[in-house]
């Protein structure tokens, strides 16, 4: 079942799709921020001199939060406070790499944990489609829950972005079998992983690994943004709507990235998760494509191992919709840095005044008025803006996407659901 709504973008907006994943070096030093979560940093457990072995646990995981560790063998140099992606300031821990480093190696073996969320939190593991949410905490259910359907999520979250593609091709094994180890974790019934349907190969390598729909099966998803996003994905696999407020599990479903089924077969193999996928792309990048990169690397290195052609006008992390726009270069990689778009002033036009077209209302997946949104809280008239439910806004930014006059439609609902003190349950 369709969901209402979204855009559809040309194919040329997914121009980096065939490149394969290509390893960065290590970078010489690294930036760990203690984030195992929302709401509170992880409990550090090094101090400033120390040593530490490339995936030794240098942030205490617990209930709330998954454990954080040194993504490369070296030396605590400082101790200090980040700059996340998304502007909160972080603890962080500063590592800077030892001559003895292997290079290249994605994780220690160790041995693996009782049930899979222990062993999720003390991996490390956080949704690696974006929102960087707790694993562990998505796969403990509250007694008598049940859930019947997994979905393993392969629409790419946003437009320029192939990390996804790119693991669905060249993972496709290991992606399942930690699918189907979730799958088993809730006792479900259906394994499902949704591709979009212009991604063909990708659809046929999975076919292919679950045996013809024994173990799992594919669903071709419309081409449609934001397909990725869970409620829409879940309407458009189970025809289910999950209601305001309400949450996935709620329904008897759980919705997983499939990085994040790859990180679950690799902490299997007793991996941490010390690096992701991350696509670089814009005009400013001089070799564009999905790059594996060490979790604390920082934007600049990034970019000074891919090349920039030009200064980019404006850097963004995550996609073109979503993504969040950085100040400076000086932030480090995290779990939820699905993409880095170093932009041209070309491709990041002006915003002229709203000409009242409706566009974004049409667009907008779920049932908003995007214009009024913004009219509202440009003025600081939040109680008006919260009676048009900025909380349901999953920040898409389709919105903003059809929006001829440029407006950053999605910026000013993020304002409104801070003023408001509203959110949208993701988990
Ligand atoms: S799409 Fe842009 S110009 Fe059209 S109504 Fe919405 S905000 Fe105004
Ligand atoms: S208002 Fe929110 S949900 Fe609607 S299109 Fe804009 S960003 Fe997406």
């Amino acid at each position: 079942m369709r969901f209402r709504g979204g855009v559809a973008f040309p194919r040329e907006l997914k121009p980096f799709a065939d490149r394969p994943i290509t390893g960065l070096p290590e970078p010489a030093e690294v930036l760990v921020p203690l984030y195992g979560g929302p709401g509170k940093p992880c409990r550090r457990l090094v101090e400033r001199g120390e040593r530490v072995e490339e995936g030794a646990v240098i942030g205490e995981g617990d209930a709330e939060l998954a454990a954080v560790h040194a993504t490369v063998t070296g030396t605590v140099t400082r101790l200090e406070t980040c700059r996340l992606p998304a502007g909160d300031e972080w603890p962080a821990v500063r590592i800077r790499r030892g001559e003895s480093a292997a290079h290249g190696q994605e994780g220690t073996s160790r041995a693996p944990a009782a049930t899979l969320p222990d062993l999720a939190c003390q991996m490390g593991i956080l949704g690696l489609g974006g929102a960087a949410f707790p694993l562990h905490r998505k796969l403990r259910l509250p007694a008598g829950a049940q859930v019947d359907d997994v979905i393993l999520n392969g629409a790419e979250c946003e437009p320029c972005l192939s990390g996804d593609y790119r693991l669905l091709l060249e993972r496709t094994a290991e992606i399942l079998a930690g699918g189907l180890r979730i799958l088993a974790h809730f006792r479900a019934k259906r394994l499902w992983v949704g591709i979009e349907q212009d991604r063909e190969r990708a659809i046929a390598a999975v076919r292919r690994a679950t045996g013809g729909g024994r173990r799992a099966r594919v669903f071709a998803l419309p081409a449609r943004y934001p397909q990725g996003a869970e409620k829409q994905l879940v309407r458009t696999v189970l025809g289910r709507e999950i209601p305001r407020g309400v949450y996935p599990w709620q329904t008897g479903v759980s919705v997983h990235n499939v990085g994040t089924a790859l990180a679950v077969s690799r902490a299997m193999a007793g991996q941490p998760l010390l690096a992701r996928v991350v696509t670089v792309a814009g005009e400013a990048v001089r070799e564009p494509g999905n790059y594996l990169v060490k979790i604390g690397a920082s934007l600049a290195w990034v970019l000074e191992q891919v090349g920039l052609k030009e200064r980019p006008e404006k850097l963004l992390v995550g996609g073109p919709m979503m993504g969040f726009a950085q100040a400076d270069a000086n932030v480090p990689v995290t779990k939820g840095t699905t993409g880095i778009l170093a932009l041209t002033a070309g491709e990041w036009p002006q915003p002229t005044p709203c000409v009242r077209c409706s566009a974004c209302v049409e667009a907008c997946p779920a049932g908003l008025l995007p214009l009024y949104l913004e009219g509202y809280t440009l003025k600081g008239l939040f109680a008006q803006a919260a009676a048009h439910h900025p909380g349901d806004c999953i920040e898409c930014g389709a919105c903003s996407y059809v929006c001829p006059a440029h407006r950053p439609l999605v910026q000013s609902i993020r304002w409104a659901k801070r003023e408001s003190g509203r959110r949208s349950p993701v988990a």
